[in-house]
């Protein structure tokens, strides 16, 4: 994948790593600071990746400029290097650990060897320090000046070493007169650092000693920051298994150079291949490209792609995806696409941009990130001002204060909604159902209706022919070669039918001419001289050729679709097809009514073949005979009645009903998954798919609003708590390190609850 692509005239796009984001209120930051950068177009920040996707002008301002803007704004970023994806990881991630584990052990040990120091000299003696007198008994006969130096050099150490990043950022942010989510913790524990340097220096003055809770807080919310990163590698550990699923080389046949019409097989790099070429691939390999089978015949696993978990036969001319498993037939198979243009990778650029997006109840959290350091910075100070004020206790002050810049991190509240999308469209993913984003999930969780197409998706949408019948004096196989010959042109499941059927019976065919689509209707044309018309009772009676009632005409049995034939606008028989209800149809039916749903069948066919149909799957409210307009307006009805609708239907039939309805699924997706209308694709040409993205949907939302409510609930509780509202009445407060470890406790659970999404399983 390119990180930088034209896209049109003057406008490029570009995506690259942002480092040093821990927040909603960063990723706002540094959009806001993009978006205001002139040049700049569109910029939107990826938390959960920790990217910006961009487009700009090239010739008002080019990548470093971008990378400046992004320095100015407080954080970094880094150039994609050329070829290589934008997806490498921030390099301070991977020692993140490891920091966080030093800087934690040295506070530890700092807040031992602190103990006997920092104890005031007329304080009585706590529990704790008479067990640690008996314990540790030489630590209380160190001279106590000279470890407080000790004490000094060391947690400056540490802190410039372990939080060199955060008071970057700091005082960058500082410099252009802003303030970030670093400026809290890194004023806290400046604060926390000068007052125990100044008691160090000057002990005279009686400042608190603090170095502990300096070392504490920055080991904790690097802490934070670790387990917040492993945590976003699981969320979007969904997709990142899409990608490995190609193998690294091809084996190819080709023409040996230099001796023409001899072939050899060799094996080449994957980015060597050629849409055309022809792939051999051997039982348990994955498949390279998207591409059809020339020999051989196998038995696929595309479960990774489509969640179809059972094998798949597969022979001569069958269609195979790139990233599927070969079972057990060794196949030589043509290369249809490559790279980029496979399914796979379709797939895999769709589930990245839903987890991207934002969803729409992300923007609360957003405007409450936007607002929050400022009105902490606020708070922190009214704490400062108001116990120093009522007790003149500059220790307490100085405490409350700290406790209440470092409780305050907006992350939890930034990361509560993203986290929960990311893991749900990674797991819809891995289940065969593409959710285009936030807003799309949000809409398929609040519907209370469902219309549904009757061919291909309460049916397998692979009619067969019964019967036909001439009348008129027509040879039958004349009226079954010239009915394929106008079939051949549409893509309709009906049109497969007469043409297999043709097929079948060894018939071959000149093409038709002007052929004529009318969408839920049939179609017309010219086929041996002769006008033809073929389709329902109301093509002909559109265009006016009557079909006359005859009497030795048997009126279609039930469940059958009656396709009428006019030549020269004389009957000239009927063909009558039949589809069967998928497995399972009832069941996923039933599930939706459970489900609080109302269904409704919503179908171009005949009432007498959609209503038997309806009733084996148990579908009670039926309307028939409508043109794909009716079905939008049978939708704009149902919404005007204050449902919220969801369409399941085939994207490109039935694009306008899905488009109109609130929320759309697009069944048996697949061929073009990029042009897809609707909310979600689905995969799998099943029914559970509906009910998946459903019930993934609703659960999803559940956890994005637990997720909010727990963030906002604990800086609600937090703050006040670390303000020490509580402690006069109650002698309740938090210490300075104890809000840095809330803190990164609250970020963490808002993702560990999320992750909960990747173990989902389909209720049905
Ligand atoms: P559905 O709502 O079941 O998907 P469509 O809107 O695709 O149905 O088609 C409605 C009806 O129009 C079909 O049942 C059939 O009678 C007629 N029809 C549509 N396309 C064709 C075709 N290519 N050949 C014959 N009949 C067709
Ligand atoms: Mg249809």
């Amino acid at each position: 994948m390119a990180a930088e692509s034209p896209v049109q005239d003057g406008v490029t796009s570009l995506t690259l790593p942002v480092l040093g984001m821990s927040c909603a209120a960063c990723q706002l930051h540094v959009e806001q600071a993009l978006k205001s950068a002139p040049g700049v177009t569109s910029a939107q920040v990826d938390l959960m990746r920790h990217r910006a996707h961009l487009s700009f002008d090239p010739s008002r301002i080019n990548p470093d400029g971008i990378v400046q803007v992004i320095r100015d704004s407080g954080y970094d970023a880094v150039l994609p290097r050329e070829g290589a994806g934008a997806a490498q990881d921030a390099p301070e991630e991977g020692r993140q650990g490891l920091k966080a584990a030093l800087t934690l052990a040295t506070g530890a040990v700092v807040m031992l060897l602190a103990m006997p120091v920092s104890m005031a000299e007329d304080a009585p003696m706590g529990a704790a320090d008479h067990a640690l007198m008996q314990l540790l008994p030489w630590l209380y006969n160190l001279p106590h000046m000279p470890l407080r130096w000790v004490l000094l050099v060391l947690t400056v150490a540490i802190a410039a070493w372990a939080g060199r990043p955060i008071y970057a950022s700091a005082m960058r942010a500082l410099g252009h007169g802003e303030t970030n989510m670093n400026t809290l913790v890194g004023l806290g524990t400046a604060v926390a650092l000068v007052s125990s340097a100044a008691e160090t220096v000057a002990p005279w003055l009686n400042q608190p000693v603090y170095f502990d809770s300096v070392l504490l807080i920055l080991g904790f919310l690097l802490l934070g920051k670790w387990l917040e990163g492993r945590a976003r590698h699981s969320a979007l550990a969904a997709i990142d298994t899409l990608a490995h699923l190609l193998p690294a080389t091809a084996r190819v046949r080709r023409e040996i150079a230099g001796r023409p019409g001899e072939f050899a097989e060799v094996v080449v790099p994957l980015d060597e291949v050629h849409p055309g070429d022809l792939v051999m691939v051997l039982p348990g390999e994955r498949f390279p490209v998207d591409a059809a089978i020339e020999q051989g015949r196998t038995t696929v696993d595309e479960s990774m792609l489509t969640g179809e978990s059972l094998p798949q036969e597969r022979g001569v001319g069958d269609a195979v995806l790139a990233g599927s498993l070969n079972y057990d037939g060794a196949v030589a198979v043509r290369a249809r696409s490559i790279g980029a243009d496979t399914t796979l990778a379709q797939i895999a650029r769709l589930v990245e941009a839903a987890q991207g997006s934002r969803a729409p109840m992300q923007r609360l959290a957003d405007r409450a990130s936007a607002i929050f350091v400022p009105v902490v910075l606020g708070l922190a100070l009214v704490t400062f001002v108001v116990w120093l004020a009522v007790t003149h206790d500059a220790a307490r002050a100085i405490a409350s204060t700290v406790a209440v810049l470092v409780i305050a991190c907006p992350c939890a509240m930034g990361l509560a909604v993203p986290a929960a999308l990311t893991v749900a469209v990674g797991r819809a993913a891995q289940l065969g159902v593409l959710i285009k984003g936030g807003e799309a999930l949000e809409r398929l969780a609040g519907i209370t209706a469902l219309a549904m197409d009757k061919t291909g998706t309460l049916t397998q949408g692979k009619p067969e022919l019964v019967s036909s019948t001439t009348l008129g004096g027509w040879p039958e196989t004349s009226l079954l070669r010239m009915a394929a010959a106008v079939e051949d042109h549409s893509a309709h499941p009906l049109a497969h039918a007469v043409v297999a059927h043709a097929h079948g019976a060894g018939l071959r065919w000149a093409a038709a001419t002007d052929v004529q689509v009318v969408p839920g209707r049939g179609l017309t044309g010219t086929v041996e001289g002769h006008e033809c018309l073929l389709g329902n009772l109301e093509l002909f009676a559109d265009q006016f050729v009557p079909i006359p009632e005859a009497a030795e005409i048997a009126p279609p049995a039930a469940g059958v679709t009656r396709l009428w034939m006019t030549l020269d606008g004389k009957l000239a028989g009927y063909f009558d097809a039949r589809d069967t209800l998928r497995a399972r149809a009832a069941a996923f039916v039933a599930w939706l009514k459970d489900a609080g749903l109302s269904v409704t069948m919503l179908t171009g066919d005949s009432a007498s073949a959609a209503g038997p149909i309806a009733a084996a799957a148990g579908v009670t409210d039926v309307a028939a005979g409508l043109l794909p307009a009716d079905k939008v307006a049978r939708i704009r009805a149902m919404q005007a009645d204050g449902k919220r609708v969801a369409m399941v239907g085939d994207g490109i039939n039935d694009a306008a009903a899905l488009a109109q309805a609130d929320a759309g699924l697009a069944m048996g997706a697949g061929a073009a998954l990029a042009q897809e209308a609707g909310d979600a694709l689905l995969l799998t040409d099943d029914l559970a798919g509906v009910v998946n993205a459903i019930a993934l949907a609703r659960a999803t939302t559940r956890v994005m609003r637990q997720n909010l409510l727990w963030a906002a609930g604990y800086n609600v509780i937090g703050i006040p708590l670390a303000a020490g509202v509580l402690l006069p009445a109650f002698h309740l407060s938090l210490t300075p390190w104890m809000a840095a470890a809330a803190m990164a406790f609250s970020s963490v659970s808002v993702l560990g609850n999320s992750l909960r999404l990747r173990r989902w399983r389909s209720p049905i």
